[in-house]
């Protein structure tokens, strides 16, 4: 599909008229507390150049005991106003609307001060919010309707005034933290009080040619959630209270079922959305892994909302609309939705940038500007070190050769991605061929590099990987013992009971790949909500199906294993190791820390405990899978510098400790910016 003609159909909301269908949705990057405000105004402005209609910025604290954490960031000051102007302003001179949004975390907030309906600690913070008195509920109201207003002083376009994913005015919605009896709880009517009035209070003091977004909490995932009859009488009386636009939201914070991870099938939630079509006047906006023109079109053309909201698609790629507009849909670096340089970095307080544009974020520090003298440069590894310095180099001007052994590109990410639920990275090595071509890379597969085939370069990239690492178990050679590259590459035999040994990623996604019967719940959501226990929230309180998560049985008996004597899982992504561990956890995987490998023979592993090697003890298997690490390969950048030539070496042949693809890619982007 090239033809996006709803995306592209604008959006007459009175005052203003968007020009297309697509909102960038909230994040919080952490710029705005490096104060760099140069540095914001321009990762806004790269978006509204590349042709979003309306963007929403990460949530602003309307006051201190509001704010996610302590110094959260918020509109407290004339400075503020001010430096927020630098933003507004680079956004309009680049053609772009934006809107602030405004969030009150309530029992959220991370810090002893926080707020809320009931003090009711939520599982997700170790603090016991105070609950508010008569007086202390019109104070946040004040608060959050002077956030609104000091978004117009400051030249915003609109506030988006968040209300779902658990935060402050969620928390008076439902019963699970709600338990008033004042007339801010009770009735259904009493506890949607404090939204409706805090919209009602915005719009009678920012005037009527102000966007005002309420994100409303479609389907709450979580026990005592909002039935929908609730949710369509919330949509309709917060149109009533004067909102311009409803935004979705999808799932609690602490809900135990992922909402954007990579392996919630795309579109996933759209449906909900579509529910509430009809029931309101306004326009309503859908949202959740939504990361493709054409995924965007469809929910669109099949009537689930008016707009569509993407937020990470804009970190993967800030040309996303003007690509699409442009034809050129094949080009848009895809958000693979793995969070590991967004979400994962907002959670361990860094900076947010994106795994596959390590530009986002950074677009003041890391340019890509054409080369001073271009040069001739041989990459070798088509892994995403590799391609990426490959892409950079030649959008700079050099010409570039790229060399692999293997007769496709990709690496590695040819084997994640057939692991069930990471079927993005299909997307990821489709893009980097497209960028290949559109780049005028030579090309060159199915070549294993020696030492002689890189004369007459002026540059040499070494990309070449890693290689397993041998763990040296005894027995190890025995018929019954295979490697990840064997299972995932190589189609080994792997029979009913299965060792593992190695829970790192790669342990744990061979594991989810051996336990895993027909077909990925990822690309098939009927099946995926069943395995998660989410019903139509019409018919089930919250959208929580009654009888829980039913997943498919099992296809194998796995033990996954590691000797670290920690919880297996525990390093895994912050925002998504909990998916993986649950996801095992539903396929019956049995996982041990803390053990030694003893030795192998034809009945299985032998393993004891401890520094003491206590309780040794069989773990009858048919198959035994090692994924124990990994380690660089670097033989051929060895021999070339022993050979006294210069060359850069990249990935995984650099580092193998803690490698991905993240760090990949960025090493490979920022050598080829830099040569
Ligand atoms: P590689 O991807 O290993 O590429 C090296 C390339 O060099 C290969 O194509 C190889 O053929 C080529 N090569 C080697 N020697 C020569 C030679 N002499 N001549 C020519 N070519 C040569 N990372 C994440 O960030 N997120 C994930 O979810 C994730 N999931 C994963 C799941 C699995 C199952 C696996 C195996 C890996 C996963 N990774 C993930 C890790 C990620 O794929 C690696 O970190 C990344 O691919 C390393 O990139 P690289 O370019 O350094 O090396
Ligand atoms: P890893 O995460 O470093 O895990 C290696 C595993 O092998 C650990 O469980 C380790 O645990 C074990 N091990 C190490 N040395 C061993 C030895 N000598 N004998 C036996 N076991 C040994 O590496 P990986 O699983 O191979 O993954 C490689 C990289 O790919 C990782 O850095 C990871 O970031 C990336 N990756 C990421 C994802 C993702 O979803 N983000 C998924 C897959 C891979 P013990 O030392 O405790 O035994
Ligand atoms: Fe998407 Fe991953 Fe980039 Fe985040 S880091 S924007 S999830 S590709």
């Amino acid at each position: 599909m090239t033809n996006y003609s709803h995306l592209f159909t604008p959006l007459e909301l009175g005052h203003v008229t968007l020009k297309n269908r697509v909102l960038m949705g909230s994040m919080h990057t952490g710029l705005e507390e490096t104060k760099d405000w140069a540095r914001v105004a321009e990762f806004y402005a790269a978006r509204a150049r590349g042709g979003v209609a309306l963007m929403v910025t990460g949530g602003m604290a309307p006051n201190r005991e509001g704010g996610v954490f302590p110094g959260a960031a918020g509109l407290f000051t004339d400075d503020d106003i001010a430096n927020h102007r630098i933003v507004t302003d680079a956004v309009h001179d680049a053609g772009g609307l934006i809107a602030m949004q405004v969030l009150h975390a309530g029992r959220y907030a991370y810090g002893p001060e926080c707020v809320s309906a009931s003090p009711i600690k939520s599982p997700i913070s170790p603090f016991p919010p105070k609950e508010l008195d008569e007086d202390g509920i019109e104070k946040q109201i004040t608060d959050i309707v002077t956030a609104c207003v000091r978004a117009r002083e400051a030249g915003y376009d609109g506030a988006e005034i968040m209300g779902s994913e658990g935060y402050f005015l969620n928390q008076f919605l439902v019963r699970h933290t709600n338990k008033r009896t004042d007339r801010w709880g009770g009735s259904y009517e009493n506890r949607m009080r404090l939204p409706v009035e805090v919209v009602r209070r915005a719009r009678a003091a920012v005037g009527d040619d102000f966007i005002l977004i309420y994100r409303l909490s479609m389907i709450d995932l979580i026990p005592e959630g909002s039935t929908f009859d609730e949710v369509i009488e919330l949509a309709q009386a917060i149109e009533a209270a004067g909102a311009t636009i409803i935004n979705t939201g999808i799932g609690w914070h602490e809900a135990r079922i992922p909402t954007i991870a990579t392996s919630v099938p795309r579109a996933a939630f759209s449906w909900v959305t579509k529910k509430l079509m009809g029931h309101v006047g306004i326009p309503v906006i859908t949202s959740n892994r939504i990361n493709t023109p054409d995924v965007a079109e469809d929910v669109l053309a099949t009537g689930c909302a008016d707009m569509v909201s993407m937020a990470r698609p804009f970190l993967a790629d800030a040309n996303f609309v003007a690509k699409a507009a442009a034809g050129d849909t094949h080009l848009i670096a895809p958000c693979i939705a793995c969070n590991q340089a967004c979400l994962d970095h907002t959670f361990s307080g860094k900076i947010s940038t994106c795994l596959v544009n390590p530009r986002a974020c950074h677009e003041t520090e890391l340019e890509i500007k054409p080369a001073d003298t271009p040069k001739k440069i041989a990459v070798v590894g088509a892994g995403p070190a590799g391609l990426s310095a490959a892409i950079t180099a030649a959008q700079r001007g050099h010409d570039v050769t790229l060399l692999d052994r293997d007769t496709r590109i990709g690496g590695q990410l040819n084997m994640a991605r057939v692991i069930p639920g990471k079927e993005e990275f299909h997307g990821l090595v489709d893009w980097f061929s497209a960028m290949l071509k559109q780049t005028g890379v030579h090309l060159s597969l199915g070549v294993d590099v020696t030492d002689d085939k890189m004369d007459g370069f002026d540059d040499i990239i070494i990309a070449t990987g890693v290689a397993p690492r041998d763990p040296g178990i005894p027995g190890q050679d025995g018929p019954n013992v295979v490697t990840y590259i064997d299972v995932l590459r190589g189609g080994a035999t792997v029979g009913q009971r299965v060792a593992v040994i190695g829970a790192g990623g790669i342990g744990f996604d061979v594991a989810e790949f051996l336990t895993q019967t027909g077909g990925s719940p990822s690309e098939n959501l009927p099946e995926w909500m069943v395995e998660w226990g989410i019903a139509d929230p019409a018919k089930a309180r919250g959208g929580l199906a009654p009888e829980g998560p039913r997943p498919e049985p099992a296809a194998r008996q796995v033990t996954l294993l590691q000797r670290k004597a920690e919880r297996p899982g525990k390093r895994l992504g912050k925002t998504t190791g909990w998916i993986h561990r649950a996801t095992l956890k539903m396929k019956n995987v049995t996982m041990m820390g803390g053990v030694n490998y003893e030795r192998i023979d034809a009945r299985g592993l032998y393993i004891s405990f401890g520094e003491a090697r206590e309780r040794p003890t069989l773990i009858e298997v048919d198959t035994i899978v090692l994924c124990a690490g990994q380690l660089p390969q670097r033989g051929l950048a060895d021999r070339l510098q022993a050979a006294g030539r210069m060359v850069h070496v990249i990935g995984g042949a650099d580092v193998a400790a803690e490698l991905d693809a993240k760090r990949a890619i960025d090493q490979g982007t920022r050598l080829a910016a830099a040569l």
